[in-house]
């Protein structure tokens, strides 16, 4: 979820900009002076931040030129007067929107979107991507130790995500439940075989439509499990 730091001193707009956030799904927190919102903006993580021009404690131009002398998060700069906007754009401050008020909360939202995701994009294009692993409507991610099912994110603990990963990374391969123990638990198969039967089961509850007909974990029957492809 993101996050969103608010800088403002009226209540009543800094609320209603709360308001519509959550209800867009973000994470909102607020700062009522300039000062105390530039020490949360540097010292805690934003994913965007909506920033007042006149504050109380420090102003709106001061607060931004400091973000940006060490943060490139993005910035939404709010003010009651054009010309102030036209002021901070000449002054070059590195803020990436300027909102004149009043303005409608849901203009508002849909800047906050456009900047989220246009940010995401620059970010995620000089990372490397994730190690994903697909397979019909399952997907894995590696890096992330996250799974989907069919679009929806399901929870493993981590023997369930090792195990499930280290099947499917292997498909049409079978192996038995002493293998799988040693592989996953990493120790000789003295520990309880059962453990494995178990987690399979687990597994199957989570990212099989039906878990007497599994799609994706074949029980061979004397032998052990196989990952259909
Ligand atoms: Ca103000």
């Amino acid at each position: 979820m993101s996050k969103i730091l608010i800088v403002e001193d009226e209540e009543s707009i800094a609320d209603l900009e709360k308001d519509y956030l959550e209800l867009s799904g973000f994470e909102v927190e607020t700062a009522s002076r300039g000062d105390t919102g530039l020490e949360k903006a540097l010292s805690q993580e934003y994913d965007l931040i909506i920033l007042d021009l006149m504050l109380p404690g420090m102003d709106g131009f001061e607060v931004c030129r400091r973000i940006r002398e060490v943060k490139d998060v993005p910035l939404l700069m709010v003010s009651a007067k054009k010309d102030d906007i036209d002021k901070i754009r000449g002054l070059g401050l590195g803020a990436d929107d300027y909102i004149t008020k009043p303005f409608s909360p849901s203009e508002l939202v849909a800047r906050v979107k456009a900047h989220l995701s246009r940010y995401e994009r620059l970010v995620g294009a000089g990372r490397p991507a994730n190690d994903i692993i697909e397979i019909r409507g399952l997907k894995i991610d590696k890096t992330a130790r996250r799974v989907w099912v069919d679009g929806i994110e399901k929870t493993f603990t981590t023997k369930e995500f090792d195990l499930l990963t280290f099947l499917a990374e292997n498909p049409n391969h079978v192996f038995s439940k002493e293998e799988l123990f040693r592989k996953v638990w990493n120790m000789d198969s003295i520990g309880d075989i059962a453990t494995v039967t178990v987690h399979i089961k687990k597994i199957r509850e989570k990212v099989e439509y039906d878990t007497s007909n599994p799609q994706y974990i074949e029980t061979i029957w004397g032998v052990g499990y196989r990952f259909k492809i």
